[in-house]
């Protein structure tokens, strides 16, 4: 291992409590689902990551794993997560992304089980995530196949369902990433729900377009909002 002079302290103790979070709410549960940060360093792309297998209420600051770009483990001693693959390619293909969680939440796997994306049903869902969340074809746990489906399907979105297997939601920061996950999780559960009660109606495209501006460039606090 190379010497390394940044210790990431603040960033893995963030990737704890945000694990001990999602595992109080009940997105992950047991060793399952995975974090990440991509962290800038003078110039330089790190990766903070959650362990593998590693139950959530046991992993410490120090169990968290440090990578740089070409996936070499820079700090700490536990194997990286089995999906870094995913992580990484994500991060290479979206720029604008600074962290990501993969989830194992119930009612999203349960429409990824059916084979069914969420489609564009509700306002906080399509201002966060960019319109409706599709679905990632099937491929094993922890392979290049899966990488490469994840990457194709979430396209634009900031998130994105895995066929019979859980779901997965990024952002700019860490936070927005859960926030992802969370508004993920609340939309496959309205579309459960909706969809023992009777017709679904959808929010048309034209709309969908106009909350994503609005949301991006005037909601909330702003400067020159207009409304
Ligand atoms: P890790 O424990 O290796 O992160 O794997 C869990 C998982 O959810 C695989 O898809
Ligand atoms: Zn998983």
């Amino acid at each position: 291992m190379e010497e390394m002079n940044y210790l990431f302290t603040a960033e893995r103790q963030q990737i704890v409590d945000m694990s001990l979070k999602l595992y109080r709410e009940d997105l992950i549960v047991g060793t399952w689902g995975n974090l990440s940060m991509r962290v800038n360093r003078s110039g330089t792309d790190y990766f903070v990551v959650t362990p593998s297998g590693m139950e959530y209420e046991d992993t410490t600051l120090e169990d968290v794993v440090v990578l740089d770009k070409d996936g070499r483990v820079v700090l700490g001693n536990r194997r990286p997560t089995s999906e870094l693959g995913m992580h990484m390619k994500l991060y290479e293909e979206r720029k604008e992304i600074n962290a990501i969680i993969h989830t194992h939440s119930t009612c999203a796997t349960a429409c990824a089980v059916v084979g069914i994306g969420i489609p564009m049903m509700v306002e906080d869902m399509i201002q966060h995530i960019g319109g409706n969340v599709r679905i990632a074809k099937y491929a094993l746990p922890g392979t290049r196949e899966l990488a490469e489906n994840v990457c194709h399907a979430i396209e634009d979105r900031k998130a994105v369902l895995l066929k019979n297997h859980g779901a997965l939601g990024m952002g700019e920061t860490l936070k927005a990433a859960y926030k992802s996950c969370i508004l993920t999780e609340k939309s496959a559960q309205i579309l459960i729900y909706a969809k023992n009660l009777g017709h679904i109606n959808l929010i048309s495209t034209e709309d969908a377009e106009l909350m994503v501006d609005y949301y991006r460039n005037q909601y909330g606090q702003q400067k020159d909002a207009k409304r």
